[in-house]
């Protein structure tokens, strides 16, 4: 069942962390447990700038797909062709935080996200690496695990569907499932882009008062107003005392750089909690002094995927888009996927905060 295909393909020969370019491929078949989605739209997340890194050889990022089941591995549920789904991160299904229904932080979570395998091949015959994600959705088909496709809503349209699959699951569940501020706490993110907006439009939901939104890029600000954020500072302004120290329950750290993370923790009162997103590449470590944490108690919890459980979340996320409390069309632009250059660009250089493609 093999069949011809076609991917951006991120390949070190054309220069390190070179861009993605679109190409014919052949996909491999089907093995027991996997399941192959027809892709309908997929978003871009930063964390698919880096995903070149993890191969020495060509490979496929992409994982914030939705699509269509087209088919089922052998032995697979076959009544599962023609729904209608999302594709999210992996888990293995039998460690003791998968048992927990907690597979964000599965045993196994950084293998099976990042751990290649040869998915297709060039007309030449070489490989090409996919399973990014258990997806690589940057392809017109893709194969996914019964685990990671998760059946959403007829009316809920492909292109909103794409990005509940990691970044905005990320941002809205680190505020929902994680820090879980009452209406009473404030709290404050650093980074206004899928994730950050996600994040106050969740805290919006809660019925925060006090939300406040710190980002570099004056459109971005602006539109942490409109999803629910009461004030919105540079991170001059922060710096400038805008924001008093030591005055925050929350704050969440969705910029991922050495200033924010240390801002992030000095702007704690005593017992607030930062929740950190976003990390610097590995070879950039941050260093801290762990007396920061013991001024006042305060706590530092690292969060994946939102703490999401998808097979309910993603379709919570859903109906929240559609009942129109989370406005996701206002940071999502949408392009043709043979326009991949032009979106990846626009992602790159955060002219645009979500861009999606259509297949
Ligand atoms: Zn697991
Ligand atoms: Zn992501």
């Amino acid at each position: 069942m093999p069949h011809l295909i076609r991917a951006a393909v991120t390949d070190p020969s054309r220069g390190v962390g070179s861009d993605p370019i679109l190409e014919d491929l052949v996909l491999r078949a089907l093995k027991p447990g996997e399941i192959l989605v027809e892709m309908k739209a997929t978003g871009i997340c930063h964390t698919d700038f880096f995903a070149g890194s993890l191969s020495p050889g060509p490979m496929v990022p992409g994982h914030e797909g939705a699509g269509v089941i087209s088919a089922v591995g052998p032995d697979g549920d076959k009544t599962r062709i023609g729904q209608r789904v999302a594709l999210t991160f992996d888990s293995c299904g039998e460690c003791p935080r998968c048992l927990d229904d907690d597979p964000a932080y599965c045993h196994s979570a950084l293998e099976l996200q990042f751990g290649l395998d040869k998915s297709f091949k060039r007309s030449g015959g070489d490989d090409v690496s996919g399973g990014f994600f258990k997806q690589s959705s940057f392809a017109t088909f893709a194969i996914a695990s019964d685990r990671n496709t998760i059946p959403i809503d007829d009316a809920l349209p492909f292109e909103l569907a794409a990005p509940l699959g990691c970044g905005v699951q990320t941002g809205y569940g680190a505020i929902t499932n994680e820090l879980r501020p009452t209406h009473e706490d404030n709290l404050l993110v650093f980074g206004l882009g899928a994730v950050g907006l996600s994040a106050i439009s969740a805290a919006a939901s809660l019925g925060l008062k006090d939300i406040i939104a710190v980002d570099p890029i004056a459109e971005r600000r602006a539109l942490a107003l409109e999803f629910g954020a009461q004030k919105a500072f540079s991170p001059e302004e922060v710096k400038d005392g805008a924001v008093a120290p030591k005055s925050m329950a929350f704050t969440l750290d969705c910029a991922g750089v050495e200033a924010t993370f240390h801002d992030s923790i000095h702007l704690l009162a005593p017992r607030g909690t930062m929740g950190v997103v976003a990390v610097p590449p590995p070879d950039k470590p941050i260093s801290f002094s762990p007396l920061t944490l013991l001024d006042g108690g305060r706590k530092l919890v690292g969060i994946v995927e939102g703490g999401s459980e998808p097979n309910s979340f993603i379709p919570d996320l859903g109906r929240r888009i559609l009942g129109g409390t989370l406005p996701l069309e206002k940071m999502m632009k949408r392009y043709a996927f043979e326009d991949f250059a032009t979106a990846w660009d626009d992602a790159k250089h955060g002219r645009t905060i979500k861009p999606v493609l259509i297949f």
